[in-house]
């Protein structure tokens, strides 16, 4: 393994040139200096170029190779909304200019909302949120807002599907909501029966994520949102999943009253590295009074703040990710309405193709057309041989492939769950089947094999456990003097 930063060099070694100080030195306060000076590693530049290098080469990401991590979106992000992003007039401005001075930042906040809009069917929207999960958090405040509004405060219930992404049971949670389950049928889509004998007077709204992250249309969407209306409650839509329907069709029309999108996944900001993202929530004119504050209005072609009169407050310190919500807008001009209906037919083409070349050797959970996405179990071959989906995805990093998203959705045993999308190449999905079928050809030949991969990273694999409860996260330096 490669030397850490603090073990190459040596004391005296640098890697800068400063000019000399053009302001009055001042002295600091004794009481605010170190005792000691702090230890920092000190090299030459050539040796810290190649450590960020060689670190660079060990991160596997979009821009290596195929990373088809369902529910994530991983697809490739056109670098020259990177070039638009990084504009002087778009990084060099402060947060606390004032609207005058401002004009072009807000127009593009304003513009984005207005192409949200008309992308979900919705009619407002807030871009503060910093994540999806964070646009559901801001969404289930934005009904509770309005329940509280009109006094029917027993209106206590949420209700999320079994098949739902994990932050959605938990932004319930923290919104200060009661969460109900409800199972899927054995297609995979919502028991609309166990629905209907959940809801009632004190249901505050379902929460439904569609295409499902099972990777199926939820095709009885507008029974489903007569029925929870009709009980007097709302529905949210988990709107991570656009990918597959973009410019096809929208949550607004299925019936869906306030929703959030992932910027970092549908439109175009890479992720992965932990961020920044942007999770714009949108809703129905009905919530835009209880929208955080401020939103940005338009009147003759001047921009300005506004706040919402029965506003929950700010989610968030100034307006959100700026440049992620750049990014987005690049995108969203760039392709158009038509680009972005192909690039959706795409990402579900090219999940179905997968799918189908795929299912005479994997077992697919739920054998029909699938959307953006679909799920495989690997439960056959752990009862055959003992191989788990974890064996088969960390086979796939010996193949220079990014593994699926695992063991989720909970539903499926031993889930594998594939998502391609568009921006890959008919030969890098020959290529990436070929992968899954030399595998499976090899789990099936020397099972113990693939209890050890991966065998091309510097890490193979560390307990779990351990890794989990025990992270070694620091340096230590030999001595503690
Ligand atoms: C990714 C995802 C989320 C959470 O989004 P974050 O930006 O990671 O907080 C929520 N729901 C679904 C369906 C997702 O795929």
């Amino acid at each position: 393994m490669s030397k850490l930063i603090f073990e190459t060099g040596k004391p005296g070694r640098r890697c800068a040139c400063l000019p000399a100080s053009d302001v009055p030195e001042v002295a600091i306060p004794p009481q605010l200096m170190r005792t000691k000076p702090a230890r920092l590693p000190e090299t030459a530049e050539v040796d810290l170029v190649r450590h960020y290098t060689n670190l660079s080469r060990k991160a596997f990401g979009v821009d290596n190779g195929f990373y088809p991590l369902g529910s994530c979106t991983m697809k490739y992000n056109p670098k020259r909304n990177e070039e638009v992003a990084a504009l002087k007039g778009f990084t060099g401005v402060h947060p606390l200019q004032g609207e005058e001075t401002t004009q072009g930042c807000l127009k593009l906040m304003h513009t984005l909302a207005e192409r949200i809009c008309g992308i979900t069917g919705m009619d407002a929207v807030t871009l503060q949120p910093a994540a999806g999960a964070h646009g559901e958090m801001t969404g289930l405040a934005l009904i509770k807002a309005y329940l509280t509004d009109r006094g029917e405060t027993e209106r206590i219930k949420l209700i999320v599907p079994d098949s739902a992404h994990g932050t959605n049971p938990a932004s319930a949670a923290m919104a200060g909501f009661t969460i109900v389950n409800i199972p899927s049928n054995p297609q995979g889509l919502v028991d609309v029966q166990a629905l209907e004998s959940v809801v009632g007077d004190d249901t505050a709204a379902l929460m439904l994520t569609n295409p499902n992250t099972l990777g199926l249309f939820e095709r009885d969407i507008e029974k489903i949102a007569d029925i929870v209306h009709s009980a007097g409650g709302l529905l949210y839509y988990d709107g991570a999943n656009m990918n597959a329907i973009m410019g096809i069709s929208r949550p607004g029309d299925m019936g869906f009253d306030v929703m959030h999108l992932n910027l970092h996944k549908t439109f175009s900001t890479p992720h992965g590295g932990g961020g920044p993202g942007s999770g714009p929530v949108a809703c129905k004119e009905f919530l835009r009074p209880f929208l955080p504050s401020p939103l940005v209005a338009e009147k003759d072609g001047i921009y300005s703040f506004e706040n919402p009169e029965k506003s929950i407050g700010r989610v968030r310190s100034f307006y959100g990710n700026f440049l992620v919500n750049v990014r987005a807008l690049a995108y969203i001009m760039t392709l158009g309405a038509k680009g972005l209906r192909e690039s959706s037919e795409n990402a579900v083409l090219n999940a179905n193709y997968m799918m189908e070349n795929l299912k005479d050797t994997y077992n697919v959970a739920f054998d029909t057309p699938c959307m953006h996405e679909f799920v495989i179990t690997l439960e056959p071959l752990k009862k055959q041989n003992g191989v788990t989906a974890a064996d088969i995805a960390k086979g796939l990093v010996d193949k220079g492939i990014h593994p699926p998203t695992m063991y989720f959705p909970l539903i499926v045993p031993e889930a594998l769950m594939i998502e391609p999308t568009e921006t890959e190449s008919r030969e890098t999905l020959d290529e990436a089947v070929e992968a899954f079928k030399e595998i499976y050809a090899a789990a099936l030949e020397n099972p113990g094999e693939l209890h050890r991969a991966p065998v091309t990273t510097p890490v193979g694999r560390p307990d779990e456990t351990t890794a989990v409860r025990n992270p070694v996260l620091r340096y230590e330096f030999p001595s503690e003097d």
